[in-house]
């Protein structure tokens, strides 16, 4: 069972995923040897029932058809029981006595992943002793997520967990998933639900917000946790805000293969084995606005502000000028691998242009100088060499895909393509909508200034010439301005210009 029934809805309610070589097992809760595992939600099995992960990390059980909890297999378990705390067995309703039906659980089998984008919490003591210590809800938070990272958490879930020699017990009321699945760029709102069933994977982005339970005397200050920002995407990330107008699909298209996995933090991706892309190509026709998404990527994942190179720019005559100009170009997001290592932030490097230091490879000695050859290599060698480098996002661009040498089209290179054509005319009436913005709400458009219209006559326009044509539009109005009377009169007339259809029209005309 199972099957795809929760395919790409990123959920993981429902049947559980089909675990062809998992069994299912009757246990009867039993005492811990080791009381170490009875806290949080870790449950101990013996080592003979369950097969460990092939990596050393959790291994997940469904418990009942309905409770996930991680699994530490122990050699010394009795075998045919698990160990279940007093938290665990109020949270799946079962005493003692009871015999439990136990099945491995593996999160991402679904096809689908899902991710805590934030959980509130209801905290109380465990003990029959309370204290009166303050705790900060920062630290708290930050305890928590240290303590139960890559774990499964569900609503009406309990745990216990000590802090500072304190023994604590949570109880989860709500979880807030991010689906990476199903991120779209456009609707922002389709990355995040709540859904009363759904369960999550922890990760140091998701945001802990405790809520105070009344019986406890824990006294919570400070705001709720918010989620780390570096080299993920922006959490408050809209499509709109933008400016881009008419690549909607391009852009989530370069969103689902390109960033999905940025959600995650850096340690937590190269855990599940995943690899952030290092590389995207954009071709197309010149004024697509190939720059304008480039840059855009750059202020959605958070990242410094990009270098910017052009091709012919860093190919230099002078011997060994244009390596180290690709040197440079590197080099603070190399100094920020060494000292930082993981926790580098992003560094994006626009390499606009790029044809040109194609041209030149492999044309040896008939003209070529060979300067493009060592330019590529060196590419090649950040992206993957030996100088790989973890922290870079580079961002190639084209206007002939097919000048691009090979080398850098692999995976794990300049890996993810995207064409950026010239817009529809749906695409062209949004250009134009955010190139007259300012205008618009400043009161300089004229009401009969039709942009459908404009949209359906500007047919082969790039963004590029539909950004001109609004330029041109405002001199237009200005020249009319002109005519009726001195400068002088224009200056205390400026105030009412409008652009008007009519400027559009003649701007369309030259
Ligand atoms: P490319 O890099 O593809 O040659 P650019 O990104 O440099 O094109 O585009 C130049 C300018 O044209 C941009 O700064 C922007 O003002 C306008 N432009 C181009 N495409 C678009 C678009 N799709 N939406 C909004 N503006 C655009």
């Amino acid at each position: 069972h199972g099957e795809k029934s929760g395919y790409g809805t990123g959920s993981m309610r429902g049947p559980p995923p089909s675990q062809p070589s998992g069994r299912t097992l009757q246990l009867r809760p039993a005492k811990s040897p080791d009381n170490s595992f009875t806290f949080g939600n870790v449950c101990a099995v013996s080592a003979q029932d369950i097969t460990p992960a092939r990596d050393g990390g959790d291994t997940h059980l469904l418990i009942n058809g309905a409770f996930v909890l991680s699994a530490r297999p122990l050699p010394s378990f009795p075998r045919g029981h698990i160990s279940l705390n007093d938290a665990q067995r109020t949270w799946m309703q079962v005493a003692l006595t009871d015999v439990v039906d136990a099945q491995p659980y593996d999160p991402f089998s679904n096809g689908a992943q899902s991710y805590l984008g934030s959980m509130d919490i209801e905290v109380g003591f465990a003990g029959k002793k309370s204290t009166e210590a303050p705790y900060d809800q920062d630290e708290l938070a930050e305890a928590f997520v240290h303590t139960f990272r890559n774990q499964i958490f569900a609503p009406g879930q309990q745990l216990l967990m000590d802090y500072r020699s304190v023994p604590l017990r949570f109880t989860i009321r709500t979880v807030e998933l991010v689906d990476i699945s199903s991120l779209k760029g456009p609707d922002g709102d389709a990355q995040q639900r709540r859904d009363p069933h759904a369960r999550g994977i922890l990760t140091p982005e998701s945001a802990i917000n405790f809520s105070k339970d009344a019986r406890s005397l824990i006294q919570l200050k400070g705001s709720s946790r918010r989620p780390a920002a570096n080299s993920v995407i922006r959490p408050d990330f809209k499509f709109e805000d933008l400016g881009i107008g008419g690549l909607d699909r391009e852009f989530s298209d370069i969103f689902r293969r390109a960033f999905a996995s940025r959600i995650f933090p850096p340690g937590l991706a190269e855990k599940l084995g995943i690899q952030h892309v290092r590389g995207i190509l954009l071709y197309g026709p010149p004024g697509t606005g190939k720059t304008l998404i480039a840059r855009q990527i750059g202020k959605m994942l958070n990242a410094r502000d990009p270098k910017v190179i052009n091709g012919p720019e860093v190919l230099n005559k002078y011997v060994g000028q244009s390596e180290e100009n690709i040197r440079k170009l590197f080099a603070d997001a190399e100094k920020e691998q060494k000292e930082k290592g993981d926790e580098s932030g992003l560094h994006i490097i626009i390499f606009d242009e790029l044809d040109a230091v194609c041209k030149q490879r492999g044309s040896g000695a008939g003209g070529g100088t060979g300067v493009g050859d060592s330019v590529v290599n060196q590419l090649l060698s950040k992206l993957d060499g030996v100088d790989q480098l973890n922290n870079i996002l580079l961002i190639g661009m084209t206007n002939r895909k097919d000048m691009i040498d090979e080398a850098l089209l692999r995976s794990g290179r300049l890996e993810v393509h995207m064409e950026i054509s010239l817009p529809d005319e749906a695409g062209r009436q949004q250009i134009l909508k955010i190139h007259t913005t300012k205008m618009r709400e400043n009161g300089k458009m004229a009401s009969d200034v039709d942009l459908a219209e404009l949209a359906r006559s500007t047919r082969n326009f790039s963004g590029a010439e539909i950004a001109g044509l609004v330029k041109s539009a405002s001199s237009f109005a200005l020249q009319r301005h002109l005519k009726g009377g001195t400068v002088a009169a224009l200056k205390d007339d400026v105030g009412d210009m409008q652009i008007r259809m009519e400027d559009f029209l003649g701007a369309l005309q030259e």
